[in-house]
Order: structure tokens, then C-alpha cells, then sequence
């Protein structure tokens, strides 16, 4: 049997593997408040590469970064009430702007010093950049507004998990107003898309792209599509999501056009934001018993050479010949990009290293000794396929120059076996044959720890009635992730009412 390089397997205890992958590969940690967490340099340098690409994609879609404060006062919230009412129960308020002396050693806030009004500090930014939309836009010809922000945003979200879900995250929020609601929701698809490839050629995690039902609706929105990712423990990420808000947020805070013929019309505004949440679903992806498994276009480092170092004089000619190749292989190219390649010059041992780098994830670690500097070659160790069949750690001896060709295409190979890997396990993991709810129940009480998804037909009930969908499958731990873009059309009856079904949804446990 494989002796794992983590404490802990998937199979055991998937929730405790999640944690340990990030605390042995060095991605966070908890900080002392309560949901908000550090970002380690190989955490954050995941989320830097994923901003980087996704930032090329939103600049190719036609938006412009921008910066919106911090704070928003609530007056600007209390404009949108459907808004408001879905964000006011995790907001954070600022309400005073100075501490004096408590008298009993301590510090409180001085009531002198209470803000007019409060100020919140950015749960979402619709409010404030909608506030900026109504000054810039005044004629057809300042349509469309399409920007976008890097920012921090806080929810005080109750559950919280480390990157999955904390109190305070790091996103970015797209945000646009358009002349015409069809051009709006035309957008809004865009933005969809733009995720769905994001997820899946970046980050090699299959989606399925759908419409949110009305129940898991943005508040304030009008309609609301996500994209869902399936984790090795069957449940649903939802990990980017693409919002219509039609004329809500253009009525509420006066976003108004001279039309062609000179007549006032409100603008119709869509947003869309995707976050570090991003980085658990990468996690519960792709990771392994061994830690984590960085797809390459998103790893900080693509190649990491470990020389075994002895602290002697033959270690100099050692490093000479490790320099070398980092040298020939900084000037290749792979996903279009120069390859990232990192000298592990740490005075430790060559194992630890490379455990350490095994348990980061980096995609290609190569080992290099005296003997393979003798024989001018060195010891590829592929992330993606660790071991060989009989159990051994699959450590290829290549020659340096034949690894020097080979390298971008391993890469490349890398990307596209993980991406293959979830892909097989998504589609082998979304369950058409469930035929009534009482079969539901069975399915999920009886199917192994990892049940899946299960995708049924339904007549899309709206208010009262969806509210009693979705009790009957909360008292299963259920939720209602999307109606998939492209699934098959309806042809039979709706899995909760019996009525004719319109249409397909998933249904899953989530995180
Ligand atoms: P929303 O503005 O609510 O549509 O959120 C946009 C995206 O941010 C969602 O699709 C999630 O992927 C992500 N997200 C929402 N809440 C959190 C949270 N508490 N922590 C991390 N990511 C979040």
C-alpha cells in the first residue's frame, strides 16, 4: 500500500483532507478573526495567475478596471429593497470614527464620533458603481458602461471554510449598463461564458453552465446563471455567477439615457463575479492523497528543480548545471506564456523538497543528483501521475536536453489529463434515471459517500410553490443548483408536481 504524503485521505474524511491539503501545501491559514484568513505565497500565487488570465479575458470582453471605495453608505443599499433585504443580514457596518479611553483601561468608540450615516463596508459594489453609471450616463452615445474591479468584499457569512467561504474574500465584480435589456442579457451570457472557459481551460475544471432558479436568485436580480463545478465528494460548487438585473438597479438609483427620439429611458445593468472561492474548487478538483494538483496554466511555479544538495564543494558544479537548465527552460514558452521555473536552493533535504513540492502541487518537479549531472540527464517527477502500477514513485530519468524539448509539451499534457480526469468523473457522476422523489431519497441515503448530482424535469414552479420544493429537498441536505444551458429539452412530466416539465434542473448537496 502507497504511503500518502498527507495525514489524511479523501475516502476517510474528505472535509479534514481539505484542510490538511491547505495547511501542508501552504496555501492559508486562519488569522485570528473568524473567517477571514492569510493567504500564503503559494495560496495568493494561484489567485494572482488566476487573475492575470482571467483579467485578459475580461479586457478582451471590453471592459476597463476601475476602483470604487471601500465603504458605502447604507442609504445607497436602502434604494434597492429586494437588495438590501438580501444583504442585510451579513453586512458589516462601520458606525463610529474614533476610540477614546474606556476608563477601565481599555478603549471604546466615542460617541461624539458617530458617523451621520453608517457606512458599509462592501458586501457587493451594484450600489456604488450604479450610483456613478446615473452621473455618467446621460445620452444613447454614453451607452454602453462596461468596467470592471479588483476589490475585497464582506459578507458575514456564519459557516465558514477557507476559500470556499469567508467573511472576507478577494473577487472581481464586472459591471455594465447597456441601452436594451436583450443586448443586457446578451451580455450576461457573454460574462457566463467567459466564466464557463475561464473554469475550463485555465483552471481544467468542468462546468455546467444554467440559470439559477428564482429561489437562489442574486438579490436584486432578475435572472441569474452560474456555473457549477462537481468535487470529488459529489457536491456542487457554485463558482461564478453572471446577473441580469434589468431596470432594478437603473429605477432605484436613477441610471436614465435620452434615448434617439429624446426620451428618457432607465439603462438596463448586468454584473458578475467570480472569486477565491475559485481556489477551494481547485482544490477539491484536482488535489489527491498527496496534496494539492495545480493545473499548469494557474500553477505560480510550472517546473520546480530540487538539486541534492550536500553542503560541500561538489554542490557548486551541481547548482551550475541546475542554473543551466533553469536558464533554457525560462526561454520556452507553454500556454503562450514563458515557463515559470523555480531552483529549490533551500538547505534541506532533496526528499523533503521534494515532498514539500509534491504536496504544493507543482505540476513538474525534477530531481537532480551527482549521477544524473554525471550522466548529463535528470529525474522528472510528473504531478499528475505520481505513481508507476507497482506503487513506486514514478521518477523518470531523462536526459537534460531531451527533457529541455519535452518540457512545455509535459505541461500541456498536464493540463489536459486533469482536465480529462473531472471531466469523466462529472459526466459519469450527473444521474438521469431517478424517477420520483421517493427514489431521490433512496438515491442519496444509499449511494456510497459520494453520491453526485442528479438532473430531473420540472415545470419550473415559481414562488409558493417553489418554496415547497425546496423544503422538501433542504430536509434531505438538498439544494436546486441550475437548469443547464445545454441540456436535453423536456419531454415528460415534472419530477415534484407531475405537470408538464419545461425544462431540466440539477439537484445536489453544495458547499
Ligand atoms: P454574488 O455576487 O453573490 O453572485 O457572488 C459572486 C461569486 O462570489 C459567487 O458565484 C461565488 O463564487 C463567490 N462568493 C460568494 N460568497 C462568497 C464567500 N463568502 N466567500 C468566497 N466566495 C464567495
Amino acid at each position: 500500500m502507497i504511503k500518502h504524503a498527507l495525514p489524511v485521505t479523501r475516502e476517510a474524511d474528505f472535509a479534514a483532507w481539505y484542510q490538511a491539503v491547505i495547511a501542508e501545501a501552504d496555501m492559508a491559514e486562519d488569522s485570528g478573526v473568524r473567517g477571514c484568513m492569510v493567504m500564503r505565497p503559494w495560496g495568493y500565487g494561484i489567485w494572482e495567475r488566476i487573475q492575470r488570465l482571467l483579467d485578459d479575458r475580461i479586457r478582451a470582453n471590453g471592459y476597463d478596471n476601475t476602483y470604487f471605495p471601500l465603504f458605502i453608505p447604507l442609504s445607497y443599499f436602502e434604494k434597492e429593497a429586494e437588495h438590501v433585504e438580501g444583504f442585510a443580514k451579513e453586512m458589516a457596518v462601520v458606525t463610529h470614527h474614533r476610540l477614546i479611553p474606556d476608563g477601565k483601561g481599555g478603549l471604546m468608540p466615542d460617541p461624539a464620533a458617530k458617523l451621520e450615516e453608517p457606512l458599509i463596508v462592501r458586501p457587493t459594489s451594484e450600489t456604488v458603481i450604479g450610483a456613478a453609471f446615473s452621473r455618467w450616463v446621460q445620452s444613447w452615445r454614453d451607452l454602453p458602461v462596461q468596467i470592471n474591479q479588483w476589490a475585497n468584499v464582506v459578507r458575514w457569512e456564519m459557516r465558514t471554510r477557507m476559500f470556499l467561504r469567508t467573511a472576507e474574500f478577494l473577487w472581481q465584480e464586472g459591471h455594465a449598463a447597456y441601452a436594451s435589456a436583450e443586448q443586457a442579457k446578451a451580455e450576461t451570457m457573454k460574462g457566463l461564458e467567459l466564466y464557463r472557459d475561464f473554469a475550463e481551460t485555465c483552471c481544467a475544471m468542468p462546468v455546467v453552465a444554467g440559470e439559477k432558479p428564482e429561489n437562489e436568485r442574486f438579490p436584486g436580480a432578475e435572472e441569474t446563471w452560474s456555473i457549477e463545478a462537481m468535487m470529488q465528494d459529489g457536491k456542487a460548487l457554485q463558482a461564478g455567477t453572471s446577473h441580469f438585473l434589468g431596470t432594478h438597479f437603473a429605477e432605484a438609483q436613477n441610471i436614465r439615457f435620452q434615448n434617439k427620439e429624446g426620451v428618457f429611458e432607465p439603462a438596463n445593468t448586468i454584473s458578475w463575479g467570480m472569486s477565491t472561492r475559485m481556489i477551494g474548487g481547485i482544490i477539491m478538483t484536482h488535489g489527491d492523497d498527496d496534496g494539492l494538483r495545480v493545473p499548469p496554466r494557474i500553477a505560480p511555479w510550472q517546473v520546480v528543480i530540487v538539486p541534492m544538495l550536500r553542503d560541500a564543494p561538489e554542490d557548486e558544479p551541481l547548482i551550475d548545471y541546475c542554473r543551466e537548465l533553469q536558464g533554457q527552460l525560462s526561454a520556452l514558452t507553454a500556454f503562450g506564456e514563458p515557463l515559470r521555473v523555480q531552483l529549490d536552493l533551500k538547505p534541506a533535504k532533496a526528499a523533503a523538497k521534494r515532498w514539500s513540492w509534491v504536496k504544493k502541487g507543482a505540476p513538474i518537479v525534477v530531481e537532480v543528483g551527482g549521477r544524473d549531472m554525471a550522466g548529463a540527464n535528470v529525474s522528472v517527477i510528473r504531478r499528475d501521475r505520481l505513481y508507476r502500477e507497482d506503487g513506486k514513485l514514478d521518477s523518470a530519468v531523462l536526459s537534460r536536453s531531451a527533457f529541455v524539448d519535452e518540457a512545455g509539451g509535459m505541461l500541456e499534457s498536464i493540463q489536459t489529463a486533469l482536465h480529462a480526469e473531472a471531466k469523466a468523473r462529472l459526466d459519469a457522476n450527473i444521474h438521469r434515471d431517478v424517477a420520483d422523489f421517493a427514489a431521490l431519497e433512496t438515491f442519496f441515503a444509499e449511494s456510497a459517500k459520494f453520491p453526485g448530482w442528479v438532473e430531473v424535469q420540472w415545470s419550473k414552479p415559481t414562488g409558493p410553490a417553489l418554496e415547497q420544493v425546496e423544503a422538501r429537498l433542504k430536509a434531505l441536505k438538498l439544494t436546486l443548483r441550475n437548469t443547464p444551458q445545454d441540456a436535453a429539452p423536456a419531454d415528460g412530466a415534472c419530477f415534484f408536481t407531475g405537470a408538464p416539465a419545461v425544462e431540466r434542473v440539477l439537484i445536489a448537496r453544495a458547499y
